[in-house]
């Protein structure tokens, strides 16, 4: 069976906090390799996402700690890490982060690869480190070939495997693993799936991460305005076909970004068989 992991964020809220252990029950029937949770860069949510690994670990699954490095010193890093080991914490999707606008610099990390080499360094093999990449180029990048370069620069510094920002376009991964492959980084690429629910939240999140929605997707879904029924039919159709695609073409795992809820990632796990 094909692996599949799955990411939520941490609840702000009590009632969120419960929402989220009823989504979780519903989806562990998947039986995912293992579960991540977010991290708000800055070190905002780092509470609630350490409290909701720790659940996640003591319901017997497999948890990630997002961790991100923008703004930290390599103290408080260290503090961090140690707390994680400390709580059974096995796997970390190390990340760079964005600091929110008007937060001060001050942070003695400025791209993931620094934090990926620190961890290293500091903890050995204690950590299966995951990163991100970006098969349609990370929104700052100064080129596709220089963040196809920073990605080689984090499996370099010791980086297990990568989770890709979602796509709806498959050609732009298997371009990238190619691309990636022929530079000397053959860890395992696996897509980040971002299910299609909600029309006007993916256009704002993708302007936002650089991630294409294709025109004639965008068209489609701005037609349907307001009728959620036919955007969540539409969607799944859309993403589930993307899916086949990917395993088909070797994708060795899928990693869906949850959103918190359980329906959609569970029919397009559920159509995937
Ligand atoms: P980096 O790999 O450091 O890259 C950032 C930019 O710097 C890129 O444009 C890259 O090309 C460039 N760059 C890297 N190295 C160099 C160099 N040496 N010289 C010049 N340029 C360089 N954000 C959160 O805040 N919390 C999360 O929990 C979170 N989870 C995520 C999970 C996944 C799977 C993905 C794909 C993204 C996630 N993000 C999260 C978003 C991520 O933090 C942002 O995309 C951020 O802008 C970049 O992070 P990175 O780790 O890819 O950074």
């Amino acid at each position: 069976m094909l692996p599949i992991s799955l990411e939520f964020f941490p609840p702000k809220t009590p009632e969120g906090a419960d929402k989220l252990r009823a989504v979780r029950q519903q989806l562990y029937a998947l039986k995912p390799e293992f579960c991540s949770v977010t991290y708000g860069a800055g070190g905002s949510t780092h509470a609630g996402t350490f409290t909701t690994v720790s659940e996640i670990l003591a319901e017997g699954v497999d948890a990630a700690s997002h961790f991100s490095c923008i703004g930290a010193t390599r103290a408080r890093v260290r503090d961090q890490l140690a707390q994680l080991q400390a709580m059974g914490v096995k796997r970390l999707v190390a990340l760079r982060g964005d600091l929110p606008s008007g937060y001060g610099i001050g942070g003695e990390f400025q791209y993931a690869s620094e934090l990926v080499e620190f961890i290293r360094a500091e903890t050995g093999r204690a950590f299966r480190i995951e990163v991100a990449c970006y098969p349609e180029t990370h929104p700052q990048a100064k080129s596709p070939q220089a963040d196809l370069q920073a990605f080689v620069a984090k499996v370099r510094a010791g980086a297990d495997a990568a989770i890709t920002q979602y796509f709806y376009n498959a050609d732009s991964y298997f371009r990238f693993v190619d691309e990636a492959r022929k530079l000397g980084a053959d860890v395992p690429v696996v897509p980040g799936i971002m299910p299609i629910t909600n029309s006007s939240q993916l256009l704002r999140f993708s302007d936002a991460c650089g991630a294409e929605v294709p025109r004639w997707v965008r068209l489609r879904l701005q037609a349907f305005g307001d009728d959620a029924a036919s955007i969540k039919a539409f969607g799944h159709e859309v993403v589930a076909s993307l899916c086949e695609r990917l395993v088909r073409g070797g994708a060795p795992a899928l990693h869906f970004y949850t959103m918190n809820q359980a329906q959609a990632t569970s029919a397009l796990c559920g159509a995937l068989k």
